[in-house]
């Protein structure tokens, strides 16, 4: 019996992951539960899969929380409930399924704690990765992706040596506005951004998914999850979402990772890992779907993406500057405050006034990341 905490588990990721444990419920136990605001669907997971502590968002949700559970399991909140969800159980892997950088504390918690990692929250990746990986090689930690295309390529190298990688793939759906052009998209509202055409996602990925932030942030994960040179990380368009990402090696041989779009798979390798177990998500028919489609990506269409390998090549604060600008953008965004191009022009001009520190603590991360959240705000 794996024991599990979830940190995030009212969320796109944090559901999906429930229902591949009530899928084998004889492999898994939930140790502990997390969720922001939506208080009845974490009461309503604490009844069915009987968590021991559950974290709720604010005091006032943890009261709702009480009067709807009653005794019988610990509730706590705000950023220190999170932290003892990430770290102060007996569980064995913590998935991170909260959205943002402010994962960066209960992920590294949990690795402090000696807990493995299925690691959704890519932005903790982004904004430290040299903290995070650093940590976990030295708690002998494993970080198991859960993003698809990291998820993919993890599949791909089982049982190959790092040195035989010559890249890797990053395959992108391209989002909700693939088709349109720059112009276009300067009218595009809030309700056309969030309707993806292959994944139902949280709005905040949904949006990065549109501006192609999305896969700026995978390259950046990419680097730090694969030790790989931002030169040997490409990106493809791949419309239909069925080749997940793949690998090319030194002697030309490509494997590539394939399935139907359902986050159940990756959500699932990562808890069983390295087992497999059947799965309840719909099997792919490669007859059925015929033909796949792949495209270079367009740098000058997406310059979100440009911009995250200009930042993922800085390094230091530059990627936490980059990810924090684009949460605030985005959060502004989908406020109504700006406008869908809006978003790469905050984070271009934030990460132009940013003053880079190289190799930075925790500190100086949790500091550029605040600069930045607080001068995208600001930008108009
Ligand atoms: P979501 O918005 O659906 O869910 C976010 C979860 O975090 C919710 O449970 C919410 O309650 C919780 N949360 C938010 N703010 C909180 C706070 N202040 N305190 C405590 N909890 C808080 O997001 P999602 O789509 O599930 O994405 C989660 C993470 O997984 C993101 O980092 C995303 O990039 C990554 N991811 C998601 C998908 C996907 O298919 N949804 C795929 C790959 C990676
Ligand atoms: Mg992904």
């Amino acid at each position: 019996m794996k024991r599990i905490s979830i940190l995030g588990s009212t969320g796109s990721i944090g559901t999906q992951t429930l229902d591949v444990i009530s899928k084998h419920p004889e492999q898994f136990s939930v140790e502990a539960l997390s969720g922001g605001r939506n208080v009845s669907l974490l009461a309503e997971q604490v009844r069915r899969f009987r968590p021991k502590l559950v974290a709720a968002g604010s005091r006032e949700s943890a009261e709702e929380l009480r009067s709807a559970v009653g005794s019988g399991v610990k509730i706590v909140y705000g950023e220190e409930g999170l932290l003892e969800a990430a770290a102060g159980t007996e569980a064995e892997l913590v998935v991170t399924a909260i959205v943002g950088s402010m994962g960066l504390g209960p992920t590294l918690a949990a690795i402090e704690a000696g807990k493995q990692i299925g690691l959704a929250n890519k932005e903790t990746l982004v904004s430290a990765g040299h903290l995070v990986t650093e940590l976990a090689a030295r708690k002998g930690v494993r970080l198991l992706p859960i993003d698809s295309e990291h998820s993919a390529i993890f599949q791909c190298l089982n049982g190959e040596s790092p040195a035989s990688i010559h890249t890797v793939t990053l395959t992108a759906s391209g989002g909700s506005f693939r088709d349109k052009t720059r112009e276009e998209l300067e009218q595009v509202t809030v309700e056309d951004a969030l309707k993806h055409p292959n994944w139902s996602m949280g709005a905040k990925i949904t949006i990065d998914s549109a501006t192609m932030v999305n896969k700026g942030l995978e390259v950046i994960e990419a680097h730090w999850l694969f030790g790989l040179d931002y030169g040997q990380i490409d990106v493809l368009i791949h419309p239909e979402s069925i080749v997940h990402s793949f690998v090319e090696f030194a002697d030309g041989s490509v494997i590539a990772q394939m399935g139907l779009p359902d986050m159940r798979v990756p959500i699932q390798y990562a808890l069983t890992y390295p087992e497999r177990l059947p799965s309840p998500a719909p099997r792919l028919r490669l007859a059925e779907i015929g033909k796949l489609h792949f495209r270079e990506m367009d740098y000058v269409r997406f310059p979100c993406l440009r911009m995250a390998y200009e930042a993922g090549r800085a390094g230091g604060t530059a990627p936490a500057v980059f990810n924090a600008a684009n949460e605030a953008a985005v959060a502004r965004f989908l406020n109504r405050e700006i406008g869908f191009l809006d978003i790469e022009r905050v984070i271009a001009e934030v990460l132009a006034r940013h003053e880079h520190v190289q190799a930075p603590s925790l500190e100086a991360v949790l500091a550029a990341d605040e600069w930045a959240r607080k001068t995208a705000a600001e930008v108009r």
